[in-house]
């Protein structure tokens, strides 16, 4: 997008006090009051090069064009989860229209766990902050190519399920390893699907990484297929717990660290993930950030016990073999290695099992891609949940036309949709049509249907 330097970072700040999961609980309204303190204090909000939002509400078909809540949107949202998603597409558009240079979400519940399907709660996440944004740009604003880099120590699932099938979303990943950590995926095995192949990138890091090998990683791997990529817009789920003190991961990252990695980066806009330390390290982070985005000296910015860590060579190979592992594969990226067994007929189909940590519920999915030689295909998934303690809810069959999609496939969906209605098999069918931008959906026990459009 437009670089022009004279224009300012856009920020919004939403703490979301009405939102907790409980009071005591790690993701709390108090991770934003710290940095916003610090921010005031230092005088950021009085810069000419930063400018501050209030923030809006996304509306509910904003939400269903990305995610199939079960039964409904309503359901599965409250009013500070639509604001945090609203907020991101508020800056979007202010960057889209030249109005901001580049931006910065402050705002909570997160929501990089968040995935296609919706039942509840997994990570702290009910939807997707970042997904729901960039849709919303490919719907209303003609932005086609987007990458979407997660820089959160938590492997960013939600994303990575949401544009799995997607080729011109580009997700990079990097994290602390899945084995040593929630949720346990991302390994370097994830590419995407048929359609999107190596379009997801994922970057375990060991525990104990520093800021040496994380810019290591920076500079050798994702700038190189960024650049190859060329996205029209880039997005930074930007979680800041790979922080030295942060108690929910292992990883020794400081605030310059984040800061040198966001100016090499230069996304459009940065969404707030997770970040955990809210005293010792959130407000450092975020300046560092905000400091970094606006083009303003962040050398200053030091936590009060800031050292700079030093590596094993072990750990610092380990990395390095992970990024040469990982350049092959994108310089190979249109050679697909999908497995044969995974085909039956014209669609290709996957079993999935999801759990929602946060909601205790356990979810399996069957999720069919058409594959189509004229668009990425339409996409089918039969849903069911098991609620905690043996409640069994939340069956349906949801049905996701892409933006780009072909008549044969709109159609077949379509069609699919009408027929499932009549079945009655389903509790719930909906029928997702990016490229008309409008949402069915059917209650089967009373018959009734819905409908939104943009
Ligand atoms: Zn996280
Ligand atoms: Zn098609």
């Amino acid at each position: 997008m437009s670089n022009a330097s004279e224009k300012p970072t856009g920020l919004i700040f939403f703490p979301a006090f009405d939102w907790a999961i409980s009071p005591t609980h790690p993701e709390r309204e108090e991770r934003l009051l710290y940095t916003r303190d610090q921010i005031f204090e230092e005088g950021i909000m009085d810069l000419p090069q930063v400018s501050e939002y209030a923030p809006v509400l996304a509306t509910t078909h904003d939400i269903a064009m990305t995610h199939f809540c079960v039964p409904r949107v309503e359901d599965q949202t409250t009013e500070a989860h639509l604001i945090a998603a609203g907020a991101a597409i508020l800056l979007a558009d202010e960057i889209v229209s030249g109005q901001i240079k580049n931006g910065f979400a402050l705002v909570r519940p997160p929501g990089h766990h968040s995935m296609r399907v919706v039942h509840g709660n997994r990570g702290f996440c009910n939807i997707n902050n970042e997904a729901i944004m960039i849709n919303y740009l490919r719907r209303r604003k003609g932005i086609k190519r987007v990458a979407i880099v997660d820089t959160d120590v938590h492997h960013g699932d939600g994303t990575q399920d949401i544009f799995w099938h997607d080729p011109d979303v580009l997700f990079i990943s990097f994290h602390q390893d899945g084995r040593t950590l929630y949720p346990g995926t991302g390994f370097t095995d994830e590419l995407g699907g048929p359609r999107a192949y190596a379009r997801t990138i994922n970057i375990p890091l060991p525990p104990g990484t520093t800021d040496e090998s994380l810019l290591y990683v920076v500079d050798n791997l994702i700038l190189p297929v960024l650049n190859d990529f060329k996205p029209d817009f880039i997005v930074n789920s930007a979680g800041q717990d790979n922080h030295y003190t942060d108690p929910l991961g292992s990883m020794r990252i400081t605030a310059q660290g984040y800061a040198r990695l966001t100016e090499k980066l230069r996304p459009d806009l940065a969404v707030l993930e997770g970040g955990y330390a809210i005293e010792t390290a959130l407000p450092y982070v975020n300046m560092g950030i905000i400091l970094a985005l606006a083009g303003l000296d962040y050398s200053a910015v030091l936590e009060p016990d800031y050292q700079r860590f030093k590596e094993s060579s072990d750990l610092t190979g380990e990395v390095r073999r992970i990024v040469e592992k990982l350049l092959q594969r994108w310089a190979k990226r249109d050679q697909v290695s999908i497995s044969q067994s995974d085909i039956s007929g014209n669609y290709f189909q996957h079993m999935k099992r999801i759990y929602y940590d946060t909601d205790n519920i356990q979810e399996n999915q069957l999720e069919k891609l058409r594959l189509c030689d004229n668009c990425p295909g339409y996409l089918s998934i039969e849903t069911k949940a098991t609620h905690g303690y043996g409640h069994t809810g939340g069956k349906a069959l949801c049905l996701s036309v892409p933006i780009d999609a072909c008549p044969s496939c709109r159609t077949e969906a379509a069609d699919l949709y009408e027929k499932a209605k009549k079945a009655r098999q389903y509790p719930y069918v909906y029928l997702q049509d990016k490229s008309a931008d409008v949402f069915l959906g059917y209650n089967t026990a009373k018959g009734e249907e819905w409908r939104s459009e943009g």
